[in-house]
């Protein structure tokens, strides 16, 4: 994924057979389990623990957003975690999301500098669990075993739980002469529904383009100074307009007109560009995005919209995560440190103003 500066690549989820999601093929995707652009060095999983409630964050979605102007970024993949569970999830509030930024040059001690072949029989090599165990779970590195035949690997100990409930009783210890079908993962409520995320350019309507605030404003103004506008609206122009301008609806109004144009968007992704924000609240100032590790600003890259809320289905009722929209900032310079290590970048998460609510 990649846009021209002022064009907006917009993301759509879409069925794909599975296969053709894995690590090899560079992958965006949502749900299913990670397909972890480097291979060893994985986040730990201390690093992907919700905050509030402890459990293990669900992996969310991947977005392949190469640099190809920088030779350490020729791949690039940012990772989004979250925790799913309505009752960790605070207004305008981030900490139950993790984001990592994970980067290659074409030549890799991974992946062939050539483009990948599409073909099922090779398509899981090469994979992670060539370079560390991998809980059977999630997907993501593992650290501890089954306790009883230490065969089967896990992440924490929540996921070895789950699975002993779900699956591994009915075969640990039982079927010694053939381990393999210990690793076959039956019944998984943990991970999300699996879609590859397709993107296309937004086309805007080839009516005259929409004038910007500041244009709105400026024109306003202009008015108000001419002849044209009567006497008693000259006297304060700028409370008069504060007053008729609700800023909040004007927002949400701006944000619903605009994902009109392609009501099924769950991803707008438009690097070093403002967000689409759902509301006039809570929206950062540059102090309030912190700088990346490396010293370098961090900037806008990409928001997941809140359409993507509907492919969420956790055996949870109604309690489960929501936002108006989460917008993701990475390192300006998207800096080497991603390359030998997944780094954490940072997420926005703004909601809908409390009278738009339902
Ligand atoms: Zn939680
Ligand atoms: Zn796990
Ligand atoms: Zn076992
Ligand atoms: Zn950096």
């Amino acid at each position: 994924m990649a846009a021209a500066s002022n064009s907006v690549e917009l993301g759509f989820v879409e069925k794909r057979t599975p296969w053709k999601l894995r690590s090899k093929f560079f992958p965006s995707k949502f749900g299913g389990c990670p397909a972890w652009l480097r291979l060893n060095n994985l986040p730990n999983r201390s690093d992907m623990l919700c905050k509030t409630c402890k459990k293990p964050l669900s992996f969310l979605m991947q977005v392949y957003a190469p640099i190809p102007e920088i030779e350490s970024a020729f791949h690039r993949t940012l990772f989004l975690f979250v925790c799913v569970y309505g009752k960790c999830n605070l207004r305008n509030d981030n900490t139950n999301f993790v984001v990592f930024r994970n980067q290659l040059p074409r030549k890799n001690e991974f992946y062939s500098s050539e483009p990948p072949i599409y073909n099922e029989k090779s398509s899981s090599d090469p994979s992670a669990g060539k370079y560390q165990p991998i809980c059977v779970v999630c997907g993501c590195a593992a650290s501890i075993k089954c306790s009883k035949c230490s065969e089967v690997d896990y992440c924490c100990e929540d996921h070895r739980d789950n699975d002993w409930k779900w699956n591994h009783q009915n075969v640990c210890e039982k079927e010694s002469n053939n381990s393999g079908t210990k690793k076959k993962n039956i019944v998984n409520k943990f991970l999300l529904p699996e879609y590859e995320l397709v993107t296309e350019t937004e086309e805007l309507p080839s009516t005259t383009p929409e004038k910007s605030d500041e244009e709105k404003m400026k024109e306003y103004r202009q008015f108000m100074k001419s002849a044209k506008a009567p006497k008693d609206l000259q006297d304060d122009p700028l409370d008069e307009l504060d007053n008729l301008m609700k800023k909040n609806d004007k927002a949400f109004n701006k944000f619903q007109k605009r994902i009109k144009l392609e009501p099924e968007q769950v991803l707008r992704y438009q690097k070093g560009e403002t967000p689409l924000w759902v509301s006039a609240e809570h929206v950062p100032s540059e102090k309030d995005i912190p700088n990346c590790n490396c010293g370098a600003k961090r900037i806008f890259e990409f928001q997941v919209m809140p359409q993507l809320l509907n492919y969420l289905s956790i055996d949870n009722g109604d309690d489960i995560v929501d936002w108006g929209t989460l917008a993701v900032y990475t390192c300006s310079k998207s800096c080497e440190q991603g390359i030998e290590n997944y780094v954490k970048e940072f997420i926005w998460k703004q909601d809908v103003s409390d009278n738009r609510r339902e």
